[in-house]
């Protein structure tokens, strides 16, 4: 096999799906596997590490129902009209503002596009940015739902491994050299499905590789917010500006169900990502906006999100001991620092989909890394969230999991 095929995605393992009337991108297109598993574990009896849902007991129902109550009050008739497309400048606004106190990021507001969610971002960055056959480096394992929306645009995935510290920089070295690559598309903090937080020294030198060259990076921060000790790592963007798109969500800080995330984009990139976003569904939802703006105004964001951080932390915590409690030393974990996942390989001769099947017997869903895993592999890797379940149902599903691990280990 030539270099240029090697990383190529074998498709064997989605589910293949005949051709039809379908769209050719269509049959390229995995369909949620996470969707399927979840189904199998809505019964509250179960505990449940399969999902990636934030701690609702952390939503601030009340104060959300305040700045409704107040948008209604003060300007409903305008909240709840058509808008622009880039977004309400005062949230766009406060977005800048944080990325500057934050991060010491000179963003202005102009560069920020509201989306619905910042999976949409990344649907309008593969609608600009990729043409079928651009090769896109992606974490192994990487994000489902970046490999879900980006395989609509047919592109050819190069998968590159993390490890402890973030992206293995000699591969992507070679990744990147003597190739055209359109993306490359990482997550460095906090990483799904891994939970690993690329260190300071992992970013200088993926920015270093990229620099010169015509690869646009994606940067998603989904979980920038979400680290345990507050610390906030340089994003990529801070080393390359004009080479770097980032994304952002409110999903995680406030609520998922309201739909809010941003794109920040340089100039040239962001003209085309609004004609996109125009196309597609003329604005993100105002109201949402007003409301989560109305918020922001009223509440104190970084003692909300501080009280995130403990709860996920004190979660995070309860996960690692039991784990180090109960599995056999031949099973390994990640170490996270924020987020809301622990990565799970298992040892020889204890598939991850079998461990699944075992568990859910004993009332525990667990992920299976497999459809992370842009070119197979993986078989022996589970995703485990610990945002959505409290301490004691954490240790007491690790538990169980435990001893699903060691049944297969005799
Ligand atoms: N990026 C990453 C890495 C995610 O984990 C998620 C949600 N699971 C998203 C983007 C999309 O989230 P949202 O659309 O709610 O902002």
């Amino acid at each position: 096999m030539d270099k240029k095929t090697k990383n190529v995605r074998n498709m064997t393992h989605w589910p293949i799906k005949t051709p039809t009337v379908f769209a050719r991108r269509m049959l390229a297109t995995p369909k949620s596997f996470i969707r399927e598993i979840l189904k199998v574990t809505e019964n509250p009896e179960i505990i449940s590490f399969a999902g990636g849902l934030p701690n609702p007991g952390l939503i601030d129902v009340k104060g959300l129902a305040q700045a409704a109550a107040d948008v209604f009050a003060s300007d409903g008739r305008t909240a709840l009209q058509y808008s622009t497309i880039e977004g309400y400048l005062p949230l766009r606004r406060f977005i800048a503002d944080r990325y500057k106190k934050r991060l010491g990021l000179a963003i202005s507001p102009d560069e920020i596009l509201i989306t619905n969610g910042s999976q949409q971002c990344l649907d309008l960055i593969g609608k600009v940015l990729i043409d079928p056959g651009d090769r896109i480096i992606i974490e192994r394992p990487g994000y489902l739902g970046a490999i879900q929306v980006f395989s609509l645009y047919e592109p050819v995935f190069v998968p590159v491994n993390l490890n402890a510290g973030g992206m293995d920089t000699a591969a992507f070295e070679s990744a990147v050299s003597g190739y055209d690559t359109k993306l490359f598309y990482g997550i460095p903090n906090s990483q799904n499905p891994s939970g690993i937080t690329y260190s300071v020294a992992c970013r200088k030198i993926c920015a270093e590789i990229l620099k010169g060259t015509n690869t646009i990076i994606v940067e998603d921060d989904a979980y920038g917010e979400l680290h345990f000790s507050g610390k906030s790592l340089p994003p990529i963007k801070k080393y390359l500006p004009d080479q770097t798109i980032l994304t952002g969500s409110f999903s995680k800080i406030i609520a998922p169900g309201m739909r809010l995330g941003w794109v920040c984009a340089p100039r040239q990139i962001m003209d085309q990502l609004i004609i996109a976003k125009q196309a597609s569904d003329l604005h993100s939802n105002y109201l949402s906006q007003r409301i989560a703006s109305r918020y922001l105004e009223e509440a104190d964001l970084d003692v909300h999100i501080g009280k995130i951080r403990a709860a996920y932390h004190e979660q995070a915590h309860a996960m690692i001991d039991a784990m180090q409690d109960n599995l056999p030393a031949s099973v390994s974990w990640s170490q996270p620092e924020g987020g809301m996942f622990v990565w799970v390989t298992l040892p020889v001769g204890c598939p991850a989909v079998d461990v699944f099947t075992e568990a859910l017997k004993k009332q525990v869903a667990v992920l299976p890394g497999l459809p992370f895993y842009v070119d197979g592999g993986g078989t022996d890797t589970l995703r485990l969230n610990f945002s959505n379940a409290t301490p004691a149902r954490i240790t007491e599903g690790v538990e169980r999991l435990s001893k699903v691990i060691q049944s297969f280990n005799r």
